[in-house]
């Protein structure tokens, strides 16, 4: 089974799509992890990819698509994969379908997590994770227990904020948000694969609401 994680920057997509990988034995597939992997290379592409995630604007089809059935390939022995990111324009949403087809698979299962625009601006201002883990934390919902140590590595190497974590490039990735990918509600819907989340409920259980989802779609 695959499923998609739909929602805007700050709606906890990550979040949802590391817990469902430990539960499920699925493979999460970010196309923001795997755009930030490609612009530390400090290739051309690498540079040109930095420019426009800071501002906070969409990379281009092509490129997303390609990471994606690259990545696709290499992963084979998983149950399912959990698309966090992607797609997100509708040419990406084809592009998958047809991607899926070629592979005689489907995504079965879209998960639109729902989430108050003033919620995410205070979400994402303020977020800053830890350098060796990952393990995300906020300025003011969840400060580290003691001050510079990674409360789930122990590390002591500090911590980094997302360049596009700003408000001004939020603000920018909510606009494309609303122009580019939320057309794609509706693009699911009428293909009966939607489930809403409320994406203000704890992550404990949200998560179990997107667990449920999945056993009612199998
Ligand atoms: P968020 O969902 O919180 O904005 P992501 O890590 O998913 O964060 O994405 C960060 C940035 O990476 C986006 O603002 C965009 O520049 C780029 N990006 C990620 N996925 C895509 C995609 N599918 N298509 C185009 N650009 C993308
Ligand atoms: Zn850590």
């Amino acid at each position: 089974m695959n499923l998609i994680l739909l929602g805007p920057p700050g709606a906890g997509k990550g979040t949802q799509a590391k817990l469902l990988e430990q539960k499920l034995n699925m493979l999460q597939l970010s196309t923001g992890d795997m755009l930030r992997a490609a612009k530390d290379k400090g290739s051309e592409i690498g540079k040109k990819i930095k420019l426009i995630m800071a501002e906070g604007n969409l990379v281009t089809d092509e490129i997303v698509i390609e990471l994606i059935s690259e990545n696709i390939d290499k992963s084979s022995k998983c149950a399912g994969f959990i698309f966090d990111g992607f797609p997100r324009t509708l040419y990406q949403a084809d592009a998958l379908s047809e991607l899926m087809s070629s592979k005689k698979q489907s995504i079965d299962l879209v998960i639109e997590m729902r989430v108050d625009d003033s919620q995410l601006i205070e979400r994402i201002v303020g977020r800053y994770s830890c350098k060796e883990c990952g393990e995300v934390y906020h300025k003011v919902n969840r400060p580290e227990q003691k001050k510079g140590v990674c409360d789930n590595c122990k590390s002591i190497n500090g911590f980094i904020f997302r360049e596009d974590d700003t408000e001004e490039a939020l603000r920018t990735r909510l606009f494309n948000y609303y122009r580019e990918t939320s057309s794609l509600i509706g693009y699911y819907y009428a293909k009966k694969k939607l489930t809403m989340v409320d994406g203000l409920l704890p992550i404990q259980t949200i998560h179990d609401l997107i667990y449920q989802a999945t056993k009612n779609n199998l």
